[in-house]
């Protein structure tokens, strides 16, 4: 066959075949929408639910499966489906459990694009979204309907950090027959053992710590049950919610790194949480791990750790354009969305409109640590307290 081909058609078919037996640590990255198959036969015997075969790039590669596997791995679930955004997880998991005519529960402090997510679920596709209150615990019950299909939760919400009593929500749930899941972002799955506490279905934002490089979006969604990750792989399919190869390899690189990431933010964070208690100009420190944060007692039982993600109140003196000179003034502190990666951000939130029955005064301002030395963070934010004046 080799000796009749033209050189137009070698630059496409090629003889060679590299040597079996490499190895390396990394993984293989491999690139495919389409996925070749031996024969006819084979072609028609995989069943791309089982991933136990490769049909097509977006049902997997070997790449994507061994991040799904190590990710459902870490998290103590069966099964994992990846999205090309935290924001398209949350998406899939609406998509699979949801129909007009169903009703599904948020949190007051959701991530922001999720409740906007339930909006625009209420207002086009007949399904009611309500909210409640992130620390009602066992008083879910009192809310939940005969069409409540899905309890979202978020451990803590990102902006106003409250600890919600997943057990207590998981057994109202469970007493009716509803699902529920649950962000675990802040979390990075390693602080918060989510399905030991009830939960059906566990959401990550890869996007934060997972990567840890502030250059990958990614989100995933993980299960125990069988026939729960039956319906999101329809809704993965249907949605065509594939994830690029060279993404999933960072989100891979990142992994035997995240434990150590993670618990550098923690402890950067605790530091500044600490100091920051201590300073006239702020009021609260919402972070879960100081008794300040509502639910902290929560926080003690149900966690074994805290990400580099908090929030103060400045002290009600002080007007948004003071508390906006000061977040400007930051110099190690950039102004920006996410969180995970290795430099600090920093974002005012107008918590009082977007947050119903927000009872705090002072405004309030997030910061998320990353993995400088936390004696120069706290410099920098002594400096900037001087443009509060
Ligand atoms: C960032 C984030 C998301 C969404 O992740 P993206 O990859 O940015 O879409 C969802 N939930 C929480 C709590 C987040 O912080």
């Amino acid at each position: 066959m080799t000796q009749n081909k033209s050189p137009q058609t070698a630059l496409i078919h090629s003889d060679y075949q590299a040597p079996p037996g490499f190895a390396a640590f990394p993984n293989a990255i491999h690139h495919a929408s389409t996925v070749l198959f031996k024969n006819v036969a084979a072609m028609r015997s995989g069943e791309w639910k089982d991933k136990n075969a490769y049909t097509y790039g977006l049902h997997g590669t070997p790449t994507t499966f061994t991040l799904e596997a190590r990710l459902a791995e870490i998290e103590g679930g069966n099964h994992c489906l990846l999205a090309p955004s935290g924001l398209a997880a949350i998406a899939m998991a609406d998509f699979a459990l949801l129909k007009s005519g169903d009703d599904v529960l948020l949190p007051e402090n959701v991530y922001n694009p999720n409740r906007e997510l339930g909006r625009w679920l209420a207002h086009d596709f007949g399904i009611t979204a309500r909210y409640y209150d992130p620390l009602i615990g066992a008083g879910i019950a009192a809310l939940i309907q005969p069409n409540t299909k899905l309890i979202w939760t978020e451990a803590p919400g990102s902006v106003t950090m409250e600890v919600p009593d997943l057990p207590a929500i998981c057994a109202a749930a469970h007493a009716r027959g509803v699902l529920v899941a649950l962000d675990n972002t802040w979390s990075a799955g390693l602080a918060l053992r989510g399905f030991e506490l009830g939960v059906d279905i566990i959401m990550q934002a890869l996007t934060k710590y997972q990567s840890g490089g502030s250059d990958v979006l990614m989100g995933a969604v993980i299960t125990r049950e069988r026939a729960l990750y039956e319906k999101l792989a329809l809704a993965h399919m249907r949605l065509g919610l594939g994830v690029g190869a060279d993404d999933a390899y960072l989100v891979l690189r990142g992994l035997p790194t995240l434990k150590l990431r993670f618990d550098a933010h923690d402890a950067g964070a605790r530091t500044l949480a600490q100091w920051l208690k201590a300073r006239p100009e702020i009021a609260t420190v919402l972070h879960p791990a100081l008794e300040d944060c509502p639910g902290h007692a929560i926080w003690q039982r149900d966690f074994t750790g805290a990400g580099g993600l908090f929030s103060v109140l400045f002290d009600a003196r002080y007007t948004q354009q003071q508390t906006d000179r000061f977040v400007d003034a930051l110099k190690l502190f950039k102004i920006g969305y996410s969180w995970g990666g290795a430099n600090s951000l920093v974002m005012p939130y107008p918590v009082a409109s977007m947050r119903k029955g927000w009872g705090q005064e002072g405004q309030l301002v997030r910061l998320n640590v990353g993995l400088e030395d936390p004696q120069d963070l706290i410099a920098d934010i002594q400096q900037a307290f001087a443009a509060l004046a």
